[in-house]
């Protein structure tokens, strides 16, 4: 009987991010939650983060012994963090009578690619799971971590636990995937920018892909993707506040004048552009192909033709002593000219629920950041984004001037 109850019961996999995880005291408060929910007949797959901090620390760690550390020996070091929150989390659900085990990705069999550093999930055997399920134990998931064919350990990516917990609740057909965070869902832009930026109850899978992507960290963007391509449903809660959150869900009928749903930033960016690119030959080509080796990501880029030909990118701050060295180790070869760099930038993005009237909204935005003496160094567009960049310290002023001018406050 008690069987037949609990595979009747509602599956949920949900995630708690580094904050919810940040001290014992979170970690008691999060083990009081999942409790109740057990003893309410839920069934439940947690995932967790490291520690709030943990794994800065540990890549911290690794750069003091070699900047260049071995991308395996790093993914060996900072998954090691989400197997504390994991362990903790297991001891005080069971100090609460409730039958829970900590697993690695190793042990669930999350299995993934190669790419140490940045894996992503290939498939994830659901027989230990639903074993441990069906015997009413909850398993406590370690987040951002699975095992490639070699059995060798490897990582997701910055956030990638979200990615975990989205991939679990595929495998498993949960009910919800839920996002446990320190916000009370998705904003239409980062309150801690603008105060009056306002919580939305639902968004579109696309909209809140372009959104991560372009800088929203409340949910990581191979997250969003993964629950689309897989349909699962997806939600974005708080761990502390109650309340609905935000739904990520299947855009309805495509509305007939396309709006702007939110406003998604991004800081410490970088732009470079280079003159006198050869135009004959195949410069452009051989000159990405080394930038793609690096794996850097290059964001908005122009390729302008006046008295000669001028490229420009943005890529992160971070990113740049890299392809700086990268592009005088090609100069000679490309016959490269100057090399110009302009730092801390940063990008706001605005993205809306369809196609835009791009002349209508790139107007009213070079009106309202011009207002503001706001300068934009670069703008770019797709179908359903307009992104621009600007001095990082006009970033503050620029998004909260849109918002007001977009109405964001009052949706
Ligand atoms: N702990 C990892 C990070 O900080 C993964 C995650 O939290 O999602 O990037
Ligand atoms: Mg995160």
């Amino acid at each position: 009987v008690l069987e037949k109850e609990l595979s009747s019961s509602k599956l949920y996999v949900k995630k708690f991010g580094g904050t919810s995880v940040g001290s014992i005291a979170r970690i008691e408060h999060i083990a009081d939650k999942v409790a109740k929910a057990f003893f309410e007949g839920e069934r439940q797959v947690i995932v967790l983060s490291a520690m709030a901090g943990e794994t800065n620390r540990l890549f911290a760690l690794a750069g003091q012994v070699d900047p260049k550390a071995h991308a395996r020996e790093l993914d060996m070091l900072v998954s090691t963090g989400e197997q504390v929150s994991i362990a903790l989390m297991a001891m005080a659900l069971h100090k609460r009578g409730v039958k829970a085990k900590s697993l690695t990705g190793d042990q669930v069999q999350i299995h993934t690619n190669s790419q140490f550093g940045r894996a992503s999930i290939e498939s994830v055997d659901t027989d230990y799971l639903q074993a441990l399920l069906s015997q009413g134990v909850i398993p406590v998931v370690a987040g951002f971590q699975g095992r490639d064919s070699n059995g060798e350990m490897t990582t997701l990516g910055r956030g990638g636990s979200d990615t975990t917990a989205v991939a679990l609740a595929a495998a498993l057909s949960a009910d919800e995937c839920q996002i446990f965070t320190d916000v009370t869902g998705v904003f239409t832009t980062d309150p801690n920018i603008e105060p009056g930026a306002q919580k939305l109850d639902a968004i579109s899978f696309e909209v809140m892909y372009e959104m991560a992507r372009l800088g929203a960290k409340v949910l990581h963007p191979d997250s969003v993707s993964y629950a689309e391509r897989f349909k699962v449903p997806l939600r974005v809660l708080s761990s502390f506040e109650p309340g609905e959150g935000t739904l990520i869900q299947f855009a309805g009928c495509a509305p007939t004048k396309a709006k702007i749903v939110g406003i998604a930033t991004s800081k410490s960016l970088a732009l470079v552009s280079l003159q006198g690119l050869k135009e004959q030959d195949d410069a452009c080509a051989q000159l990405f192909h080394q930038l793609a080796q690096l794996g850097v990501d290059i964001d908005l880029m122009t390729k302008t033709q006046h008295e000669s030909q001028m490229l420009s990118f943005t890529l992160a701050e971070s990113a740049l002593e890299q392809v700086l060295s990268e592009l005088d180790a090609l100069s000679s070869r490309l016959d490269l000219g100057p090399v110009y760099v302009e730092q801390q930038l940063a990008r706001i993005s605005l993205v809306a629920d369809g196609t835009l009237a791009m002349a209508e909204v790139a107007a009213s935005v070079f009106d309202t950041l011009g207002k503001q003496g706001i300068h934009v160094k670069l703008l770019s567009t797709s179908e359903i984004k307009l992104s621009v960049v600007i001095a990082e310290s006009d970033l503050h002023f620029g998004v909260r001037a849109l918002h007001q001018a977009l109405a964001l406050d009052r949706v």
